[in-house]
């Protein structure tokens, strides 16, 4: 969302050795009775193999070196571009599409670890995925594939140039019946895609190998200290920008048994709000992906935004300068593949001729190990004070049509009866991939802030992403809150939030919630099994 006021925002896995079929010769035990023959040949038949399941049981327990040692991954896509007139999403305003400069993609990863333990993330070019989406999407998910919450993370980039989904950003267009309807429509039709695409990224499974590295990118800003109109000024001078950052270029592998690179999974910490216009594209992280699938040929570049609430791709609004960002995040990408094709060098043996920092760097970048923990909750994040009915009549006269637009739709709440909850239940992941990989995702526009503090309090190998499961709103550390500002003062309202503000102790609310699901995971050393 861009930085202006006015215009706005822009059943865990069945275990292998709990199968129904083995439960059902287990129960055999109990009772023959006068069963024909050949019945009772298959109840034998079903006795062994139950024995011989049990054994290679305690065999597997007794020998874990030699059980399928290793990941199962499978990869899907699916374009997601309306076929049908649906605005673009964000800036506060009515944007009718005209024509795409390229495709948007949704793209989900299966993996399953060597215990058979699964976790779904699907990363997307939408704008935001509201909170009723998300919840109907993973009931789908569960119901069709046996995913609980924790197993799935569902992702968008926070595209600016991607479509309107029904209640994302209620308030923030016309309120037009056709339009309504359309959106109405392709909110339907990619909730089935979503679990369409999962269902093909389960179907595909099959051994792979994971590794992850890192690279850099410099074209984020910090846009609360930074202002736009400066920043050609600042950037002439050679004047150092203001403000926390955060440059780094988490990136995730995935490669089939057979060499062929399935995947490679990215994140970068800022908006996707280059560019303002009205065709479909993906912003500079779609410019991005569209690079790397080209570098990769038959790998899917999946985009993750990772803590980028306010950050933004300074300067900007013109397509070359979209293309360049896109190129510059898919160099730091590349660059980290060389290091880590390095590190696998060093590791087998084959390469010995770098010393010192730069081979401990290289090293550093390990393979991940097959091993797989996945925890979520919501954390009740309270508002500082839910919204009044006295002030929300006060509102319907604002001037600003968002304001007066959602003062009605809350009126209309009110009315029927609803009671507005004083907190927002808030989504935070946790996965543990192996030793070396914390994936913490959490719910809407998360400020760099919080990337910053958990890399240092987990240390080397986490991932922190924003942008998981609902947009919810901007989700201000203490600093930004106690700034105010756009991320951090009183603007819940543009989220259809019943209240203005988030209360002061965000942020507690948030590390307290991360800490005890990092605890649940476990904190495995490198190379650990779990
Ligand atoms: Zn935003």
């Amino acid at each position: 969302m861009s930085a202006s006021r006015v215009h706005g925002p822009d059943a865990p896995t069945p275990s292998r050795w709990n199968s129904p079929h083995v439960g059902a010769y287990g129960a055999s035990h109990v009772s023959v009775g006068p069963w024909s023959l050949k019945f009772l040949w298959s109840l034998e038949l079903g006795v062994w193999s139950f024995r011989a399941v049990a054994l290679a049981v305690v065999f597997a327990l007794a020998h874990p070196g030699l059980a399928a040692d290793t990941w199962k991954a499978g990869v899907a896509k699916a374009v997601i571009t309306p076929e049908k007139p649906v605005w673009l999403a964000g800036y506060g305003s009515k944007r009718a599409p005209e024509g795409k400069l390229h495709d948007l993609w949704m793209k989900a990863l299966a993996l399953e670890d060597a215990h058979g333990r699964r976790a779904v993330l699907v990363t997307s070019d939408f704008q935001g995925i509201p909170k009723a989406m998300c919840d109907r999407t993973c009931e789908k998910l569960r119901r069709r594939f046996g995913l609980a919450r924790d197993q799935v993370m569902l992702t968008y980039s926070h595209n600016h140039c991607g479509p309107r989904l029904t209640e994302d950003l209620h308030d923030y267009y016309p309120v037009e019946a056709e339009q309504e309807a359309l959106v109405d429509e392709y909110t339907a039709l990619m909730e089935a895609k979503i679990v369409e695409t999962v269902g093909a990224a389960l179907a595909k499974l099959a051994p792979a190998s994971l590794r992850i590295g890192e690279g850099r990118a410099t074209f984020a800003v910090n846009r609360r200290n930074n202002k736009e109109a400066e920043m050609a000024d600042l950037l002439s001078k050679g004047a150092p920008l203001k403000g926390p950052v955060d440059h780094a270029v988490p990136v995730m592998t995935v490669t089939a048994s057979n060499g062929r690179l399935l995947a490679i999974l990215f994140g970068y910490a800022c908006h996707p709000t280059t560019l303002s216009f009205t065709q479909w594209c993906g912003d500079y992280p779609g410019f991005a992906q569209i690079a790397l699938e080209k570098n990769h040929p038959g790998a899917a570049a999946m985009f993750i935004n990772t803590c980028g609430g306010d950050q933004n791709p300074l300067p900007r609004r013109r397509v070359e300068l979209c293309e360049r960002y896109g190129q510059m995040l898919a160099e730091g990408v590349e660059n980290a593949l060389k290091q880590m094709d390095v590190g696998q060098t060093l590791l087998s043996g084959q390469e010995s001729r770098r010393n010192g920092s730069a081979r401990q760097e290289c090293l550093a970048y390990k393979p991940v190990s097959p091993s797989l923990r996945t925890a979520f909750e919501f954390a009740a994040l309270a508002y500082e004070k839910v919204v009044t009915r006295e002030e929300l009549q006060a509102e319907l006269q604002h001037k600003h049509a968002i304001h007066a637009r959602w003062a009605a739709r809350m009126l209309k709440k009110l009315d029927a009866g609803e009671k507005f909850a004083a907190s927002y239940p808030y989504p935070v992941h946790a996965w543990r991939l192996g030793g070396e990989l914390l994936f913490i995702g959490m719910g809407g526009e998360t400020v760099v802030d919080y990337a910053l503090r958990f890399k240092k309090e987990f240390g080397p190998g986490t991932w922190v992403c924003g942008y998981a499961d609902d947009l919810v709103a901007y989700i201000p550390s203490r600093r930004v809150w106690e700034e105010g500002g756009y991320e951090g003062g009183p603007h819940l309202y543009e989220y259809g939030r019943p209240a203005f503000r988030w209360a002061g102790d965000v942020e507690e609310r948030i590390v307290e919630c991360v800490r005890r699901l990092v605890k649940k995971i476990g904190r495995a050393s490198s190379g650990e099994k779990q």
